[in-house]
């Protein structure tokens, strides 16, 4: 059989997930709350399978989930979002990038990615015909040089990924990156998709400078989230993408036979939950960076180096003062010897830099923090 990708094993967040079964260890790999879903979420969905809403919701969503979504983006962005004509419910983001990519990407089209780049991305450009351009970016900042990305331009480019914040660097676009980057997609006319995932997880006051705040940008993007990450429901694979209507009606297209449609009662539940409960993504930011500060501070003592995360409930270690061993290594001797599931940095390159780094996912209650900081401080 002629595999279609032929070099993709299973995913690094399922292997370390399964290694941090196997070895009952703390488990920071794979980003995913230990928490549980807002009761309120948890009851409406309920409420909803029971009173029988159980049949295909039409396939751009459920009219008052995209409503409440343009409305988010309203109150949040001050963007004019026309809920039935822009906004498209999916089922994750994972199926909205997916989709998104396989709307634009045409056989030999270049898509630019910055490395360490989200692991779905290259095989749904590479399934689309097209191929991905890595532009490699470096800890502990992980800054963009534009220069360099104008430099990656060809006549094949047709679109740019961008993830803010991003994972697994918990780096936040800045003004002026938003201004680089669309001034290249004027001058190319090129696409933009925007993976803002993790869009209410910002820390320090820093804004999360959504393509939505950008009128003129917009008009080129399709703006993905994830209701996995603001409402500690990952297991429910919700999603969305936002895009211009002309690009909209491309993008509905292939999700109708992708899926058709979303999970219709969770499509309720999150409309509900949206309406009543909206100071619960205002407080999500502040949640997590009390998070991050807690695992931060308990590691102050170990021989990692800590890297900045502006956002994202990621945290990276540089652990050169810790082992020789390069990352991949050290995350199976982690996980098998010390008890604690980590993910390697390097596994999301396409040229593996050299950098001693790993990435802990710190969406966990406090007391497993603390518990995996003593032990990283005794390495
Ligand atoms: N993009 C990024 C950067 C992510 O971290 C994730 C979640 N791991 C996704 C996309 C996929 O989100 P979902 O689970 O909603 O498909
Ligand atoms: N986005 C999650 C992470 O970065 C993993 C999602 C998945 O397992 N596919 O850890």
């Amino acid at each position: 059989f002629e595999s279609k990708l032929p070099n993709l094993g299973v995913s690094i967040f399922s292997q370390m997930s399964g290694l941090a079964n196997e070895f009952s260890a703390i488990n920071l790999s794979q980003g995913f709350p230990e928490f549980d879903a807002p009761d309120l979420l948890k009851t409406q969905l309920n409420y909803y399978v029971q009173q029988g809403v159980n049949q295909y919701s039409p396939s751009s969503g459920v009219p008052r989930l995209q409503q409440q979504i343009a409305d988010l983006a309203k109150r949040r962005y001050a963007a004019d979002i026309n809920a039935a004509d822009q906004v498209t419910v999916t089922s994750g983001a994972t199926e909205a990038l997916f989709v998104a990519i396989q709307t634009i990407v045409r056989p030999s089209d270049e898509v630019i990615v910055f490395d360490p780049a989200y692991d779905s991305y290259q095989p749904a450009i590479e399934l689309a015909g097209g191929k991905s351009v890595h532009i490699a970016l470096s800890a502990p900042n992980y800054t963009i040089d534009w220069q360099v990305v104008s430099q990656a331009i060809t006549k094949n480019t047709r679109a740019i990924i961008i993830n803010t914040p991003h994972n697994p660097s918990g780096k936040i676009l800045q003004p002026q990156d938003i201004k680089a980057l669309k001034e290249l997609v004027g001058t190319h006319n090129l696409y933009v998709i925007s993976d803002e995932v993790y869009e209410h997880i910002t820390f320090d006051q820093q804004p999360h400078l959504s393509v939505l705040r950008d009128d003129e940008l917009f008009t080129q993007s399709f703006v993905i989230s994830s209701f996995g990450k603001t409402f500690h429901s990952t297991g429910w694979k919700m999603g969305y993408c936002i895009a211009p209507a002309d690009l909209a009606v491309e993008f509905r297209k292939i999700h109708q036979y992708v899926t058709f449609s979303s999970f219709t009662p969770a499509q309720h539940a999150l409309a509900d939950m949206l309406e009543q409960q909206g100071e619960h993504i205002d407080e999500l930011s502040g949640f997590y960076q009390q998070k991050r500060d807690l695992l931060a501070s308990h590691l102050s003592n170990s021989r990692f180096k800590i890297l900045p995360s502006q956002g994202t409930y990621f945290l990276l270690l540089d652990y050169s003062d810790v082992s020789d061993l390069n990352d991949v290594e050290f995350c199976h001797w982690l996980v098998e010897q010390a008890g604690v599931a980590a993910i390697p940095l390097s596994v999301f390159y396409q040229n593996p830099p050299t950098d001693k780094v790993i990435r802990l996912c710190f969406a966990k209650n406090d007391n497993t923090l603390i518990e995996a900081a003593q032990i990283l401080c005794q390495l």
